[in-house]
């Protein structure tokens, strides 16, 4: 490609079940002009997300749907590179929801600064972004964690479950995270000192393996993923748990099928259970910024991110989350720069 020409990755149609690479398609463009009040912007990161299955349906799901032949639309970090805009310069570095191409016009509404020199700009769409404040609010606020407690993690190796976990460990409760394969268990115990991990891809009895792994019941269950992990988590949970609802990564897939809710559960352990979207929380994204930015900088909180080059082959990261293949924030880069 010349670098006067512009790509996009478009929705050639509405995936049935598993997403497929016949359901994307890569696209030639121009690059769009940016009018007065607009600024031209490079992308250079784009976040992969396991929700925006969700955006491929019929539009039902808390974002507005993508429409078939128009390009997905991501959570992005990128430069702009040319500035009709009062409040931004070229150079800037910012984080928008951009269309899934390689320049976009924005008139800033939505654009929010980010700072190279405070944080890595790819973490922007991780540890100190969405599945951060996800991991964040949905304890601090939901799941309120207190010494001692067991707290459980579903998803426990992705974005928000990996720093879910932590932020656990650092309330001082004991933490159990449920992850598929040897590798991520291992992470997860030996780097982030877990208590105890539960492989659901090398036990046909889940609900045991857990009882095992949690031997004082669940006291706050955080779910990334639903269906039978969170049927199994739901049957062990203490008098007064509490469960946050964040993802259900592992019915995206299936929308029609219920993911075999038990509530009456709920009323046997007077439990609480809480969805909520990140965006409850907007006004106090700074609050997250600040603390994740803090233990990050003290060595108290990591993070991993699995980066793929190219936006030819963002389609088939976004297909590989739903195997378990990646590792971490899942990220495409389209540009390198020098930070
Ligand atoms: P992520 O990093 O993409 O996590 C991907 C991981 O999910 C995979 O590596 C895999 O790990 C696991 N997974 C995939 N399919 C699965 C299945 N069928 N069963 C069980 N596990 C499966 O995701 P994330 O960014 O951490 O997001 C976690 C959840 O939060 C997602 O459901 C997402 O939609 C949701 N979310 C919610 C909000 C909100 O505002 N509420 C905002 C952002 C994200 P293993 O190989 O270890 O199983």
């Amino acid at each position: 490609m010349t670098p006067n020409r512009n790509q996009m990755v478009t929705l050639a149609r509405r995936p049935q079940g598993k997403p497929q690479r016949e359901d994307f398609l890569l696209v030639e463009a121009v690059i769009p002009k940016p009018a007065d009040g607009e600024m031209l912007i490079q992308t250079l990161y784009l976040s992969v997300d396991p929700g925006m299955r969700g955006m491929m349906e019929e539009p039902k799901s808390y974002s507005a749907g993508f429409k078939v032949g128009q390009p997905l639309t991501g959570r992005s970090v990128g430069r702009v590179v040319v500035s009709h805009h009062a409040d931004f310069a070229a150079g800037d570095f910012v984080y928008e929801r951009l269309p899934w191409q390689l320049y976009s016009v924005s008139d800033g509404r939505k654009a929010k600064r980010v700072d190279p020199n405070v944080a890595p700009l790819s973490t922007y769409l991780g540890v100190v972004g969405v599945p951060g404040f996800c991991a964040y609010f949905g304890l601090k606020e939901i799941g309120k964690p207190r010494a001692g407690e067991t707290v459980v993690v579903s998803g426990a190796s992705g974005a928000v479950g990996m720093t879910a976990v932590q932020l656990a460990k650092l309330e001082s409760c004991r933490v159990v995270g449920i992850a598929g394969g040897a590798e991520k268990v291992a992470y997860l115990r030996d780097e982030l000192g877990l208590d105890a991990v539960v492989n659901y891809h090398a036990t046909d009895d889940l609900r045991t393996a857990l009882d095992q792994a949690c031997p004082d019941g669940i006291d706050v269950y955080f779910d990334n993923v639903g269906g039978d992990i969170t049927q199994a988590a739901l049957s062990l949970i203490n008098h007064h748990a509490r469960i946050v609802i964040c993802g259900q990564t592992s019915q995206y897939n299936h929308p029609s099928e219920s993911g075999k809710f038990a509530p009456e559960r709920l009323i046997q352990k007077s439990a609480l259970m809480q969805g909520f979207v990140v965006y409850d929380y907007e006004d106090r994204n700074d609050e997250a910024v600040a603390r994740l930015g803090q233990l990050i900088r003290d060595g108290r909180l990591q993070h991993r991110e699995n980066i793929i080059e190219g936006l030819e082959n963002a389609p088939q990261a976004f297909i590989d989350l739903f195997e378990g293949k990646g590792f971490g924030k899942q990220l495409v880069r389209l540009a390198h720069i020098t930070e």
